[in-house]
């Protein structure tokens, strides 16, 4: 079964003036399109096509390059867009705002070790907020469109993602420009908490 680009769930101009609606448009429909365009390409005719997304990045080390590259890209863009939002910023609630203050201290001293991971990114790739195995918390950061699912990342950061950051440079390159830390420091303005608390809730429970 071929994959498809998800909706976002508001429009191209609701995180103005976070994020901007050029971009927001771009992202989606060239970039994300274009991710699950080349994986359905990657796996057309052959028994991939029976696995879910999961269990194709859950065994990426033994698979095309272009599985990897684009599962990745499709991947992740589909938690991106629904972990922003509108209403977002603010501080975390439910029960993954107690597990953020039990793990890292407090909510300031996990957006900054998570705001040094995304600008501590080289080149194009992604910071994240993991649930290990444990239901333990973790930060850390993948290159290209890699994540935490695959098996090809280093064990001490494989898990469940619950938040994670773009840091492209066609994430926020027409706004910012060369200023990533201008756009990571915007981007807090726009996560979805009550998501990333559903996120954290069901991996915990799993
Ligand atoms: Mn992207």
């Amino acid at each position: 079964m071929a994959f498809n680009l998800p909706d976002l769930p508001y429009p191209y101009d609701a995180l103005e003036p976070y994020i901007d609606a050029r971009t927001m448009e771009i992202h989606h429909t060239r970039h994300h399109a274009g991710y699950v365009n080349k994986l359905n390409a990657a796996i057309q005719g052959t028994e991939l096509e029976q696995l879910s997304i999961e269990e194709l990045l859950g065994k990426v080390s033994q698979l095309p390059a272009a599985v990897r590259n684009n599962g990745g890209g499709h991947w992740n863009h589909s938690l991106f867009w629904k972990i922003m939002s509108p209403k977002g910023g603010g501080e975390p609630v439910g029960k993954i705002a107690d597990a953020i203050n039990q793990h890292f201290g407090s909510f300031s001293n996990f957006r900054e070790i998570f705001t040094q991971a995304a600008l501590n990114r080289f080149g194009s790739g992604w910071a994240w907020l993991i649930v290990r195995p444990d239901g333990s918390l973790h930060v850390c950061s993948t290159p290209n469109q890699d994540n935490p699912l695959m098996d090809v990342v280093p064990e001490e950061d494989r898990g469940t993602p619950i938040l994670g950051i773009d840091v492209w440079e066609h994430a926020y390159y027409l706004k910012y420009q060369w200023r990533r830390n201008e756009y990571v420091e915007a981007w807090w303005n726009v996560v979805n908490w009550q998501y990333v608390d559903e996120l954290y809730q069901k991996a915990t429970t799993q």
